[in-house]
């Protein structure tokens, strides 16, 4: 199974209370693709970067088996950079730069070998280039977007655009509630279904995600952990790991979407272990196998 990632490559700049993370790699489609590169080997990643991006790092997901044909590096652009700072309270950040600079006029023509994808990733990126991306593919099996308030406050009407077009929204509760100008989730979402999506993931943070549909509901805590470093990337890293089991699996029934929550919210709970990538680039099969099993427990019970 084939999956297409699309989203910001990136540098970053990040803040926390346990420290200062200056120009270390980031962006929504590089989390996504190391992510999912535990679950599947044909990842095809579509993005754009300045020749200032670290060669090694491209390398390093080139190994992991991620196409890198949809990849522009522009000799003489600088690539995109953002900078943010989290509270206390890590599920609450500001973000203090936002640099699009290559991202600018990138207008992404995929390669003939992507065109084929079946299971695509929009991460967080401008609507216009979702859109651009989802017109050159004609035979999907589940286009998921992901998005952010940054482009609801510059891009609303393109987003919604953009929105209408695909299977599954992941955003974060104020997201939800920003989008469908509802405060309760449960009324957010009934307005957000009249745009167009099938299902919606709302991303709470430290308090886990909710899967819905029209008719069904599903709840995943997140892993209660005793240290949460850097929190950059969770959402991104959620999306990876739940794109990534149900390409492996094919199932996009309810039932195998709860378990991709799962999986995805195992794989941003090591995420947030480090900062940026620290941790993504060192996890085993058995590393993962035993986070989901800590899932099983903490939310097994019997009546
Ligand atoms: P997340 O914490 O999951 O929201 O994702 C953080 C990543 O998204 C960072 O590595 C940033 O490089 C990237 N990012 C931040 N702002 C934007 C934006 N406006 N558009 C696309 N990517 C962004």
């Amino acid at each position: 199974m084939s999956l297409l990632t699309v989203g910001t490559v990136a540098f970053d700049d990040i803040q926390t209370p346990y420290g200062h993370a200056e120009k270390v790699i980031g962006g929504a489609c590089t989390y996504i693709s190391w992510a999912a590169s535990y679950f599947i080997k044909d990842i095809r990643l579509t993005s754009i970067v300045g020749a200032d991006f670290p060669k090694e790092e491209i390398a390093e997901l080139a190994a992991r088996g991620v196409s890198m044909e949809g990849l522009k590096v522009i000799e003489d652009g600088k690539t995109f950079f953002w900078a943010g700072k989290y509270h206390e309270n890590m599920n609450q950040r500001d973000t203090i730069t936002t640099d699009l600079n290559v991202l600018d006029d990138f207008d992404p023509e995929l390669p003939e070998s992507y065109k084929d994808s079946q299971y695509i990733m929009l991460g967080n990126l401008t609507p216009d280039i979702q859109i651009r991306v989802m017109e050159q593919l004609p035979s999907t099996k589940l286009i998921v977007l992901d998005t952010m308030n940054f482009w609801m406050d510059i891009a609303m009407d393109r987003l919604k655009e953009a929105i209408a077009k695909v299977d599954v929204l992941t955003i974060n509760d104020e997201e939800a509630r920003q989008l469908s100008g509802e405060y309760s989730l449960v009324k957010a979402a009934e307005q957000i279904f009249k745009m167009g999506p099938k299902y919606l993931i709302i991303k709470k943070g430290e308090h886990g995600a909710m899967l819905m549909s029209p008719d069904k509901t599903f709840y995943c805590p997140a892993l209660p952990l005793a240290e949460v470093k850097d929190p950059t990337g969770a959402g991104d890293t959620f999306a990876g790991g739940f794109m990534g089991y149900i390409a492996k699996t094919g199932d996009i029934s309810f039932e195998g979407m709860k378990k991709a929550v799962v999986y995805g919210s195992a794989m941003a709970s090591f995420c947030v272990e480090e900062f940026s990538l620290g941790k993504m680039k060192t996890l085993t099969q058995q590393d993962i196998d035993r986070r989901i099993q800590r899932f099983v427990d903490l939310t097994s019970f019997s009546i």
